[in-house]
């Protein structure tokens, strides 16, 4: 079992290309739900943090461009073999990197 990992904006990119970048925009552009507004973030939503979670979905916390209240979504990407194979490839680059840091 992985543990959560947080992602930056780049390592998100690097992630998602294809049908799952095409479903990433398509989704935070237009079918986030707003509890403040109480229906779907009509002009989307800026994405402020990502995880990927322990089975390799990806995790987005985010705020409404309308109210700019905090919305929450889980992208089920960590059962699509690819992307299941980059997340591994991206936690194992991460974990090179935090030892040459140490
Ligand atoms: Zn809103």
């Amino acid at each position: 079992m992985h543990r959560e990992q947080l992602i930056n904006n780049f390592q998100l990119g690097a992630l998602l290309t294809g049908l799952d970048r095409k479903f990433f925009c398509f989704i935070t552009k237009n079918n986030i739900y707003c509890s403040h507004c109480k229906n779907f973030a009509v002009n989307g939503i800026h994405v402020d943090k990502a995880y990927l979670t322990k089975m390799n979905d990806v995790r987005i916390f985010g705020r409404c461009k309308v109210c700019n209240s905090e919305v929450v979504r889980l992208f089920e990407f960590g059962n699509i073999k690819e992307f299941h194979e980059k997340a591994n490839k991206l936690r194992e680059s991460i974990k090179e990197q935090t030892l040459l840091e140490v």
